[in-house]
């Protein structure tokens, strides 16, 4: 895990947040390839479950929340997890994620045994809204993106005239204020989601939730993940939340052990009805065949996007060997994202750079790729280390533009450039005009 984080670093995948001043706890930043590698998650998904399907619209809902939306889901009174301190070291401390050492209970920090009882921590981000700090003015960051979907049902229904089984799909940020942010990104405390909302008659749920798993595991190998890693949990009944009647964990096995990247969960009508408890308004749904007027029940597909991206990132990280410009080997590093994933798709190399025929040829054959896909332009050093950078960031594709390509070797090769794979190393030479299909039909 180490290297994977420090490559991250050095490459420019993930921060840590207000680094100058020491960092904030549990909270990240994405540089330049990062926000390409999480833009084109987010994306795919939103392709896959949306513009893909006649069934599922979008919605892009507010993050501070008003508390009866909170209350009437349970958040307020529910959403916790149990702490305990260590009197020793004064850690806080997720009672149910010690370890236990001869039958005691051990604080991780120091090894201390003197530890307080489990008491209930709820992890929601309370701010005040408006400039009078009184009780009425109580807002939240929420803690999912779900909970708006659920108030927006009825407005969502009738603006897409959909008829059930529809769903509503959303991305974006939730807060959590977990007690222990920890193994990098995997829990932090702002983060990303991406949820659907898959609304249903009640006796279609089960066969919907096996649907919607087989689905979203597929979306993992078409990403790029390594189907052997993937793990499902078929939660028990004791761990369920008391209103789902079957939920699915879809797990990944990270350096740091196997963990969930995702639920998938048949909440039943839940939700919808303690928001038609609460607020008093008709969340129902009519339906103008039957004549029937019902309250929908919901399967609900949830992905973490920062849980994702470190998937993909640990997924990717490999170690082989290359030759170096003597000919002798060396470890290389080489990150191997699905094409579709990658940051960046295609690195332009003129061969040398004080030789301006090839620099202009590259900057075309640049020009040539730009407007459907992410490119690279780079001149600087031996071609070998040009190709072992950004291997080391998963660039799936490396065009060089050398004499030939100048027409210098013969006319026939006039236009042609040597097009290099990442994972196999091998190049070929294909003409210039045939670049952009050659690669977009590998990342689309
Ligand atoms: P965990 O048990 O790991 O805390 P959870 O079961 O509480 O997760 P859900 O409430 O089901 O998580 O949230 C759905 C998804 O949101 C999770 O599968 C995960 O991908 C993501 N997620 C939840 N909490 C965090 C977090 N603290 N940091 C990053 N992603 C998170």
């Amino acid at each position: 895990m180490e290297k994977i984080v420090s490559l991250c670093k050095r490459r420019g995948f993930i921060f840590q947040a207000s680094e100058i001043y020491g960092g904030l706890n549990g909270v990240w930043d994405y540089g330049p390839l990062g926000t390409e590698l999480k833009n084109n998650l987010k994306q795919y998904w939103w392709k896959v479950i949306v513009r893909d399907r006649d069934d599922v619209v979008g919605l892009d809902g507010s993050i501070l929340t008003h508390p009866a939306v909170l209350k009437a889901s349970g958040h307020v009174d529910t959403f916790t997890d149990p702490m305990v301190d260590c009197r020793t070291c004064k850690a806080r401390l997720r009672a149910d994620q010690l370890a236990e050492k001869n039958g005691a209970k051990q604080c991780p920090n120091c090894g201390g045994k003197d530890l307080t009882e489990a008491r209930p921590f709820n992890l929601m981000f309370q701010t005040q809204v408006g400039a009078s700090a009184d009780p009425a003015s109580i807002a939240y960051l929420r803690p999912e993106t779900a909970q708006s979907i659920f108030v927006q049902f009825k407005n969502v229904l009738d603006v897409s005239r959909k008829k059930l089984p529809f769903g509503i799909a959303q991305i974006g940020k939730a807060f959590r204020n977990e007690i222990n942010p920890r193994n990098f990104t995997f829990r932090s405390r702002e983060f990303e989601q991406m949820e659907l909302e898959y609304f249903c008659r009640p006796e279609q749920g089960m066969d919907l939730l096996a649907y919607w798993l087989k689905e979203r595991i597929r979306f993992y190998e078409e990403i790029g993940i390594n189907r052997k890693r993937l793990h499902i949990l078929d939660v028990p009944d004791k761990d369920r939340a008391f209103y789902s009647k079957g939920t699915f964990d879809i797990e990944y096995e990270f350096p740091f052990g196997r963990q969930e990247l995702e639920g998938v969960a048949y909440r039943t009508d839940y939700d919808l009805r303690q928001h038609i408890k609460a607020s008093g308004k008709p969340l129902d749904y009519f339906d103008e065949e039957t004549k029937e007027r019902f309250v929908p029940h919901v399967v609900e597909p949830s992905a973490g996007v920062d849980r994702t991206v470190l998937a993909l990132i640990c997924d990717a990280y490999d170690e082989d060997s290359a030759p170096d410009e003597k000919g002798k080997m060396e470890t290389r590093i080489v990150m191997r994202f699905h094409p579709r994933m990658a940051p960046i798709k295609c690195a332009v190399f003129p061969l040398l750079k004080n030789k301006e025929a090839l620099v202009a040829k590259a900057r075309e054959v640049q020009a040539l790729l730009r407007p459907h896909m992410n490119v690279f332009y780079d001149e600087g050093g031996a071609i070998g280390r040009r190709y072992r950078r950004q291997d080391e960031i998963g660039t799936p594709f490396g065009v060089t533009i050398d004499f030939e390509t100048l027409g210098e070797k013969g006319e026939e090769l006039r236009n042609t450039v040597t097009l290099r794979d990442r994972d196999s190393m091998k190049q070929e030479r294909v003409p210039m005009k045939d670049l952009v299909e050659i690669i977009s039909s590998k990342i689309r």
